[in-house]
């Protein structure tokens, strides 16, 4: 603390990012990262920008990428926004959107720098419990609201919600943004993308960090009506009116170009899941049923926090969150098979210890 800090800095609870270790030759299965890779094409892209142009400013605007994804999506540009990674995105949507008297709706086990935008943006929360079975129930956000925010799938659960049931929810809340944070959603669900042109509050998020493997580029966006999207570039404009580099916006354009590469990877990665969760099924876990690239799992008979210690030890890192109701659930991300292999074979020697 300092007493040079606006007052409001001292309340600020900040998002606590998963780890990033120094330790070479590590199992990473902790922050759903994409084992495989951006497309070839998308990193031949990048490299084509290290150049002299670099000394001249990126286009603020962000129009190939835009272009990319209105081709990809068959949507006008108009509908689209870019931004310095998902986050970010978020950011200038609770900003643009959720500033409202009434409180914003979310679940209460869901991506946790929601409830940290809510103290950054002084917007109130109204936490939405999930249903004995981690789901999602949409007719518990009926009721007043100044916006609603959830990931399809969930994280950390992976649980996935029907087209239907957003539409549902769409047709009964027509004053406030609702917006779905898709960050998972090419792992096997239905986009909202194309609810956008009949629900004029309706405002997706994707991010290119995990279908499209590019974390460390840092690009997300969000697609909805233009004037949900003039709203967004208002407050960009007010910030930062270059969130994006000239390589990040090339890399983003050519990876949403290369619809093969893209499709590949997540086919693998959704086998990959289907597998892991099954062998975790046959050494005890309970496995929610997941549309992401991780699973989230406990074992009746395990300390989660142990577990997770234990696998460590042997230089295998997965995510465990200590909030009430998921304390004894571990988040693996699907990984290479020989990832998973290595986990499943260092949690039944584990299991088989005891
Ligand atoms: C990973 C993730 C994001 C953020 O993605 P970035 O584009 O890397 O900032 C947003 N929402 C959810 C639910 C995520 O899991």
């Amino acid at each position: 603390m300092s007493k040079l800090w606006s007052p409001f800095v001292k309340q600020l609870v900040p998002y606590v990012a998963g780890e990033q270790p120094k330790m070479k030759r590590l199992v990473k299965l902790n922050t759903n990262e994409n084992p495989y890779g951006p497309s070839p094409k998308a990193l031949a892209a990048m490299q084509a920008q290290i150049n002299d142009d670099l000394r001249l400013y990126p286009d603020p605007s962000g129009e190939v990428l835009k272009q990319a994804i209105a081709d990809y999506y068959h949507i006008s540009p108009a509908q689209i926004f870019v931004g310095n990674g998902s986050d970010e995105v978020l950011a200038h949507a609770y900003h643009a959107f959720f500033q409202q008297d009434k409180p914003l709706l979310f679940p209460d086990i869901s991506y946790s720098f929601y409830p940290v935008y809510c103290g950054l943006y002084r917007v109130e929360p109204k936490p939405i419990a999930l249903d004995e079975q981690f789901q999602i129930n949409l007719a518990d956000y009926q009721q007043d609201n100044g916006g609603i925010i959830f990931p399809n799938p969930n994280a950390p659960t992976g649980c996935l919600l029907g087209l239907a049931e957003i539409e549902a929810l769409l047709q009964n809340n027509t004053e406030t943004v609702v917006l779905v944070d898709e960050a998972y959603i090419d792992f096997g669900g239905q986009s909202a993308v194309s609810l956008v042109d009949k629900y004029p509050n309706l405002l997706v998020t994707q991010t290119l960090s995990k279908s499209r493997a590019l974390a460390g580029m840092r690009v997300g966006l969000a697609i909805g009506h233009p004037q949900l999207i003039e709203g967004l570039e208002r407050i960009k404009d007010s910030f930062n009116s270059y969130p994006l580099d000239r390589v990040a916006l090339a890399g983003a354009a050519a990876a949403f170009a290369d619809r093969e590469y893209f499709e590949q990877s997540c086919a693998k990665i959704i086998t990959s899941r289907e597998q892991l969760s099954e062998q975790l099924t046959s050494l005890g876990f309970k496995v929610l049923p997941s549309a992401a690239n991780f699973v989230f799992a406990r074992h009746p008979q395990q300390d989660a926090a142990q577990l997770s210690i234990q696998l460590r030890e042997q230089g295998i890192i997965v995510r465990h969150f200590t909030q009430p109701r998921i304390a004894q659930f571990l988040r693996i991300t699907v990984g290479t098979d020989e990832q998973n292999t290595a986990l499943v074979e260092a949690l039944a020697e584990l299991l088989n210890k005891q």
